[in-house]
């Protein structure tokens, strides 16, 4: 196996280090924070989850958009600027039925390996903090309940399982519910995690085969010559290297720039709030329909989740959001009303305009590997897309049809002002 150098020590770099030393190879991750999975992958929801993988392009997705934009306290913001045209024109190109059909499926099967995978390292003692109870819907008014009900039979469809529940069998099932809410759903082979633990004891698994973690190395550019990459140009000097896999997150597009790949990523943020865990918090994780906003019982804590804001790289707190969360989780919790929040944070979630992953190789750059874009659903996929790398790195066939998530699958709408400039470079084929 090659020496690999993974760019970024997100879930998703430090799943493919991991994977790559199991199977031989001398792996370094490069990260330019002074611990690894400090961004998007540490305070996310935490679900490992199939029945929620909904590719954000789809034509629900636009129309309920478009209505969301308007409302400051919405779980989706818009903010319209000329440089996010082109990811808009994919976005609605991408959300016709046929395209989100294809996607939809394609996120199913990834989503599903997922969970077993996550399943196969919580088994193996690498995710203790795997709990696999399922899932539960809450929906607090009758069109809630007729959109899961839809999107019940739409799961089914697809192979997965899941069941209506009155709102009796909700409270049942979770007794730290409202009696307000009018009924819910339940996924019984859903599973959640803490995903800083996750991310940090994979990383640790990891160290003890061999991968050598780099904290506090920033890569400035890849350096190109003769189709591949021979350095990267880092915050700790030249970096000679022979297989890259480029996982940076949201930080990606730029990297790849340089070399002439062009992937149209869009930083989506969101937010968790946290309260501490009293008697009367939830033991199941909870997706609240009609607020789109996610509690996940952690330790010692109740973990609430929400909003996809496209503000671009823009990473302030957005306090009206924020109440909006805090408002879904005091409605649906009455035990949690009037608790302090601990904490709030935020992170930016990798979204391209199809909701697809960008995985594999890229023709013009022999030695270069993307696994990056895993928007609304990293930590689920951060397992699958290791094997994915891992098997291509082998020479194996891709256990997961690479076609429809090939990093340059995307064609540049207008000439990017670098190349215009030099014109040193040409055009990446889509
Ligand atoms: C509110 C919210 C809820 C979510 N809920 C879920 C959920 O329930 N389930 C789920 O599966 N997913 C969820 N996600 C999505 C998930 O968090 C992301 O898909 C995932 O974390 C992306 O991982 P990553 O490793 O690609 O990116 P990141 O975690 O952002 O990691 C990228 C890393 O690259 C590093 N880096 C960047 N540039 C450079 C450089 N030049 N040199 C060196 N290092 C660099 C960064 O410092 C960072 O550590 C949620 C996200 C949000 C915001």
């Amino acid at each position: 196996m090659r020496d690999v150098v993974v760019i970024g020590g997100g879930v998703v770099g430090i799943a493919v280090a991991y994977e790559l030393a199991r199977a031989g190879a001398a792996v370094t991750v490069l990260e330019r924070e002074s611990e690894l999975a400090t961004e998007c992958s540490s305070g996310n929801a935490g679900m490992v989850s199939s029945t929620h993988a909904f590719p954000i392009a789809s034509p629900t997705a636009l129309m309920q958009g478009l209505r969301w934009m308007w409302r400051p306290d919405s779980p989706f913001k818009l903010r319209p600027r000329t440089h996010l045209l082109p990811w808009l024109a994919r976005f609605t190109a991408a959300s016709t039925p046929g395209r989100a059909d294809r996607a939809g499926a394609l996120l199913v099967q990834l989503t599903q390996l997922g969970v077993e995978l996550h399943a196969e390292l919580a088994d193996a003692g690498l995710n203790e903090s795997l709990v696999r109870r399922g899932l539960l819907d809450a929906y607090e008014t009758e069109a809630g309940i007729e959109a899961g009900r839809s999107e019940i039979a739409a799961r089914h469809a697809r192979g997965l399982t899941g069941e209506l529940l009155s709102r009796e069998e909700l409270l049942e099932a979770e007794p730290a519910l409202s009696p307000d809410l009018l009924g819910g759903a339940f996924y019984p082979d859903e599973a959640y995690c803490d995903p800083l633990l996750f991310a940090r004891g994979l990383a640790a698994a990891a160290t003890e085969l061999g991968v050598r973690f780099r904290c506090g190395v920033e890569v400035l550019a890849p350096a190109k010559a003769g189709g591949r990459i021979v350095a990267l140009e880092t915050t700790a000097g030249r970096i000679a290297v022979d297989q890259v896999v480029l996982a940076a997150g949201v930080w990606s597009p730029p990297l790849a720039r340089d070399i002439g790949l062009y992937l149209p990523i869009e930083g989506a943020k969101g937010y968790h709030l946290e309260v501490e865990s009293q008697s009367g918090t939830p033991r199941l994780p909870v997706y609240m329909m009609e607020s789109k906003v996610v509690a996940t019982p952690l330790e010692g804590r109740l973990r609430l989740s929400g909003t996809l804001e496209l503000d671009g790289m823009d990473t302030r707190v957005d306090p009206v959001r924020v109440g909006a969360i805090r408002r879904a989780g005091d409605h649906h919790f009455p035990a949690i009303r009037g608790a302090a929040v601990r904490n709030v944070w935020r992170g930016l979630r990798p979204c391209p305009p199809d909701g697809l992953p960008m995985i594999g190789r890229v023709e013009e750059l022999e030695n270069l590997l993307v696994a990056t874009g895993h928007g609304v659903g990293g930590t689920t996929l951060a397992p699958i897309t290791a094997q994915l790398v891992r098997e291509i790195v082998q020479g194996l066939p891709p256990s997961v049809d690479l076609e429809l998530m090939r990093p340059d699958r995307f064609r540049r709408l207008l000439p990017s002002r670098n190349r215009a400039a030099n014109g040193s470079q040409a055009p990446v084929p889509a």
